[in-house]
């Protein structure tokens, strides 16, 4: 076994993160043997493998957090080959209790100010028993700018035993400054023979129900085990899939939108009412308060700020629920168009391909690709901030069975 197992059909990355712990291994010797130091040897420009900033992209689901670590990992190991994942160092490292890898990710919609001082803080002191001091942001798209431009300076001249890695879904999630000082590694959407291969010997889930999860999660590592570990979530994605087809009027398209609508919410609410009630124990704590006690008026400010920041996380979730829903319906006339049109390519909806092939032979390709243009125009609206309702009851409609 290795660090790299868990990194799926990434292997042009794996290589990369690779060569750099390689080099990054000569580059510590060199400092033990009195050398220049790892600043030197190790600089951006310099054609070595290593460098002291790192920008790992990937699609949302293609495992850009696991290759980060993976890569954390590699630079701390102790083993013969760099990311053993044997050794004490790999193994702390990928269970987080690393105490030269320090780790930010964050369920909020912003990285505080005070959190990145923390981070810079921490990315200025030497390594305890590890060979470097690794900083890894595993959200650095949620930063404002302020903030970021307060970690430019650290990230253009750490300590040189220091490496940041940073993670956003594209490189213009960060401001071009960063981006510029980094070295950009870009994740791809991993095959899903591979997702599934992960799914067995990770999640221990059977094979044929692996090879469907990572085909109807078209690749989302997340998403696939979710469908692979849940049986509720097939039958809420059966559900959505199945829905549009039902419809026989216009009152029924308003009723399935606001069923959809409404999944979403209570779906969104469950992801977040936890969270949301232990940060308000938390901060009530902070300031010296009782959870249901009466809250003073000079403190009233606070929480009011953090209920602000709660519901739009909730109405961002919200979105993110509806987007995949979205995404869920795009591929399902994907492949009524792909056996309309005869394509071999893979199918999504392997589980329900004999509605895909009903669908198919009672429409045409030209409704296919009408239905394909509604939802496209659905999911920007929703993006935009339309009111859901109303984009979804008027993608309905227009996926409805026409006569
Ligand atoms: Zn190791």
């Amino acid at each position: 076994m290795s660090v790299w197992d868990d990194v799926v059909g990434q292997e042009r990355v794996v290589n990369v993160f690779r060569a750099a712990a390689e080099a990054a291994r000569v580059a510590v010797a060199a400092r033990g043997r009195g050398g220049s130091g790892a600043a030197e040897s190790v600089g951006a420009g310099d054609g070595s493998a290593m460098t002291h900033a790192w920008l790992v992209t990937g699609p949302p689901g293609s495992g850009r957090s696991v290759a980060a670590r993976a890569f954390a990992a590699a630079l701390q190991c102790t083993g013969e080959v760099p990311g053993c994942g044997e050794c004490k160092a790999c193994r702390d490292v990928l269970s987080g209790a690393h105490p030269d890898v320090v780790r930010m990710a964050t369920e909020k919609l912003l990285i505080t100010m005070d959190e990145v001082k923390t981070l810079i803080g921490e990315a200025q002191r030497r390594p305890w028993t590890g060979s470097w001091r690794v900083i890894l942001v595993e959200d650095a798209d949620r930063m404002a700018e302020r903030t970021t431009n307060v970690l430019l300076k650290s990230i253009e001249e750490p300590p040189p035993q220091t490496v940041w890695i940073l993670c956003t879904p594209s490189a213009d999630d960060v401001l071009p400054t960063i981006r510029s000082r980094c070295r950009l590694v870009t994740l791809r959407v991993p095959p899903a023979d591979a997702v599934a291969e992960l799914l067995v010997r990770r999640d221990g889930a059977e094979p044929e129900l692996a090879t469907r999860a990572a085909r109807a999660s078209q690749s989302h590592i997340g998403l696939a085990r979710h469908l692979a570990t849940d049986p509720g979530a097939w039958e809420r994605r059966r559900r959505l899939l199945l829905a549009p087809i039902s419809l026989r009027s216009v009152g029924d398209a308003v009723l399935a939108a606001a069923d959809l609508v409404d999944a979403a919410e209570t779906e969104a609410a469950e992801a977040t009412a936890e969270r949301d009630a232990a940060e308000k124990a938390a901060l009530l704590r902070a300031l010296g308060l009782e959870d249901g006690g009466r809250v003073p008026p000079s403190l009233r400010a606070q929480v009011r700020q953090l209920e602000e920041d709660q519901k739009r996380r909730a109405r961002r979730a919200r979105t993110d629920v509806l987007d995949r829903a979205m995404i869920d319906l795009l591929s399902f006339y994907r492949d009524v168009l792909a056996v309309q049109l005869g394509s071999d390519v893979e199918q999504v909806n392997i589980d329900l391909s004999d509605v895909v092939a009903r669908v198919a032979a009672s429409t045409g390709p030209r409704q296919s690709l009408a239905r394909i243009g509604a939802i496209e125009e659905c999911r920007t609206r929703l993006r935009s901030n339309a009111a859901p309702l109303l984009a979804v009851e008027a993608l309905m409609v227009r996926l409805r069975p026409q006569a």
